[in-house]
């Protein structure tokens, strides 16, 4: 199906550098969010059924019942909705996939993302290598609940939102895309200009500073749309505990700190949303793309590879590769780059690693359908074969040096191991307007524990639309019966 959304909206390079307002909200988290134009949104908005789906990148599942981990906003939540024990995630375990998957209730096998970003190859025996500056109907191949929801008439809304760069179907769009700022709705811009949200400075340094300033804009930019416009269908995406938890590990003094700063940015996006006038009409529902892992140490597979004679280096640079690891943190898409030795390649593979220290499996192509990944015959872009790490150990693509298993020094958490390990599971909480208060989520096989495709076609009949193909299925268990 081709629809209106794949036309490309115009990007907003012009836009991006006439930024001058002062920016002033970072001090306090609860400072008052900047002002907008109106006066009060409440008596603008219609009231009308609305989901705001909001994803806490890197947040575990086990986190909201953990007494050591600050997250009031998120619980008052959980406390008059629902909350899962754990929501299962989608192979391979890393953002961009999951967040697919989140809006289309279909996993990677069928939605076609397997990276942050597009995989290229650039010939025999070349390394592939990844692309994130890539729009979003060039990662995702098939429709999304933007794009359902905009064909149903709805307005839409995605902030820092993967894979929806130039995504004519997200009316306030400010993708989650290297310099978000050339490719956002020009009106969302010039309103976070005029408020003070943001500013030359801040576009100039956005990637220098830490992720609590990005969360912080981001946070205030969902609340400058919901305060303006009040969208039907609103994804936001908020990313420093992620970020946090890579460099320091779950459950550390940092990891810790970022968990409770991110609370502080959903109460703000949860408080707008009740301010609007349209609370009692809208559901809210946080959660994950996928949980996190402690990795005091790193395996280095192209080390091993270039070892075997499989990978030449020229300096530091990667010149030949017959064989090439990708990392997705606790696993490897290891590529197969020459057709003609394929098959013994494969095998080398394997005897390299079936016995490694730090290797919990060689996935093989066979077994990626129970997985949910692509047969490599239908997209270019899998993996021959996968390294699957043991817990306390994550990938890296350094080809440098001669050790394989090293102790991990700037990255200490990571995700991406199969999504049967249960530390994969994400937070999953939903409140408001069409959910039974104290439901009960899940089935008796696999009681309080929900899979991501589920949140999609839950969506889909909470905003009445239609999504005609899901792997998932609606939790009906946490649904009141709903008036049109
Ligand atoms: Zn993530």
């Amino acid at each position: 199906m081709r629809l209106s959304e794949f036309v490309r909206s115009k990007g907003a390079s012009a836009l991006a550098t006439t930024f001058l307002v002062v920016w002033s909200i970072l001090a306090n988290a609860h400072a008052e969010e900047p002002q907008t134009s109106s006066a009060k949104t409440s008596d603008k908005i219609e009231r009308r059924p609305s989901v705001a789906l909001i994803t806490l990148d890197g947040l575990p599942a086990t986190f909201l019942r953990d007494p050591g981990v600050s997250l009031p906003n998120l619980r008052k939540l959980a406390a008059r909705g629902v909350a899962a024990e754990g929501m299962t995630v989608s192979n391979p375990s890393v953002t961009w996939p999951n967040h697919t998957t989140l809006i289309t209730g279909l996993h990677p096998a069928t939605h076609g993302v397997l990276f942050n970003g597009i995989l290229s190859k650039p010939g025999l025996g070349l390394p592939p290598k990844t692309d994130p500056k890539q729009d979003g109907r060039a990662l995702v191949a098939v429709p999304t609940l933007f794009d359902f929801a905009k064909e149903a008439g709805l307005s839409t809304a995605g902030i820092n939102w993967p894979c929806t760069r130039n995504t004519a179907s997200v009316d306030d769009n400010m993708p989650d895309v290297p310099e978000f700022f050339l490719n956002s709705s020009p009106r969302l811009l010039e309103e976070l200009k005029a408020s003070g949200v943001l500013t030359d400075e801040l576009i100039a340094n956005f990637y220098k500073y830490s992720g609590t300033v990005r969360d912080d804009m981001w946070a205030a930019a969902a609340v400058h749309v919901i305060r303006e416009r009040m969208p039907q269908f609103m994804a936001i995406h908020l990313l420093n505990v992620d970020g946090t938890h890579h460099k320091y590990g779950p459950r550390t003094p940092g990891g810790d700190a970022a968990v409770a700063y991110i609370d502080t940015c959903l109460g703000r996006i949860i408080d707008a949303i009740e301010a609007s006038g349209n609370g009692a009409n809208t559901t809210i529902i946080v959660t994950a793309d996928h949980g996190f892992i402690a990795i005091p140490q790193t395996i280095r597979p192209n080390v091993k590879f270039k070892e075997a004679g499989l990978l030449t280096m020229a300096g530091n640079r990667v010149e030949s590769a017959r064989v090439y690891a990708i990392p997705e943190g606790g696993i490897a898409m290891v590529y197969l780059t020459v057709p003609d030795t394929k098959a013994q390649d494969r095998e080398k593979v394997v005897e390299l690693f079936k016995d490694h220290t730090g290797i919990a499996a060689i996935v093989q192509p066979a077994e990626y359908a129970a997985l949910g990944l692509p047969d490599p015959a239908d997209n270019p872009a899998m993996a021959d074969l996968i390294l699957v790490a043991k817990d306390g150990y994550g990938m890296s693509a350094i080809a440098t040096g001669d050790e394989v298993v090293v102790a991990s020094d700037t990255t200490l958490g990571t995700h991406g191991f199969l999504s049967t390990n249960p530390k994969m599971n994400a937070i999953l909480v939903m409140a408001g307007r069409g959910i039974q208060p104290g439901a009960k989520l899940g089935n008796e096989k696999t009681p309080g524990i929900v899979r991501n495709v589920d949140v999609a076609p839950t969506i889909a009949r909470l905003l009445g639309i239609k999504l005609p193909q899901t792997d998932g299925r609606v939790l009906e268990e946490a649904l009141q019966t709903l008036t049109p």
